[in-house]
């Protein structure tokens, strides 16, 4: 059985960017309910006993299992995106990874310009992604409702959740302004 992983700061360390009310009803009830959800749909299957990336990468695109694969994969994007945010982070990350967003994206604002572009347009539910492929090229996804990059055979980096429930309290409808501060101040490019 799967369990609400711990959150990485205190609820409102990431105060005025979101409010301790957001990540309440966020991580609290929203995260919470996909990995009880998760737990529920897997009782007494062949799924009870695998991590949560197989789970993924064995219910995808199949079309009886896609309960299932909503579930754990909002579980795993979740626990993803709390550690993909830090107090007082944001900016532009350190050494190699800088060097390489530089390499594949022309600069680092570029790297902005496209990853929130990807936040923005994604249409209805999702997430924007920053990934690598196999051959260690970067480049910036978007995904709709739960999907997730590990499916495609991409390592990601960091990720925003584009779903309303992630800014409407502090933002109501701008998502831009919610990706906005997002990358300038809450993304954590530590241990990358
Ligand atoms: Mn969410």
């Amino acid at each position: 059985m799967f369990t609400l992983p711990k959150l990485p700061y205190e609820m409102n360390a990431l105060e005025p960017y979101i409010s301790k009310n957001t990540i309440e009803f966020h991580y609290l009830k929203h995260h919470q309910s996909y990995v009880d959800n998760l737990n529920k749909l897997i009782t007494g299957t062949e799924f009870e006993s695998m991590p949560l990336e197989e789970i993924i990468k064995e219910t995808a695109g199949k079309a009886q299992y896609t309960p299932i694969f909503n579930n754990a994969a909002q579980a795993w994007n979740h626990a993803f995106f709390w550690k993909s945010m830090t107090k007082n982070g944001g900016g532009e990350p350190k050494n190699q990874l800088l060097a390489d967003i530089v390499a594949d994206f022309g600069s680092f604002e570029n790297f902005k310009t496209e990853f929130k572009n990807a936040a923005v347009s994604q249409f209805g539910s999702g997430w924007a992604w920053l990934v690598r492929n196999h051959e260690g090229k970067l480049s910036v996804l978007k995904t709709a409702n739960a999907d997730n990059p590990l499916v495609y055979g991409l390592h990601p980096l960091i990720t925003v959740d584009v779903w309303e429930h992630a800014y409407y309290l502090d933002y109501q409808n701008r998502r831009a302004d919610f990706v906005e501060a997002f990358l300038n101040h809450l993304v954590n490019w530590h241990n990358l």
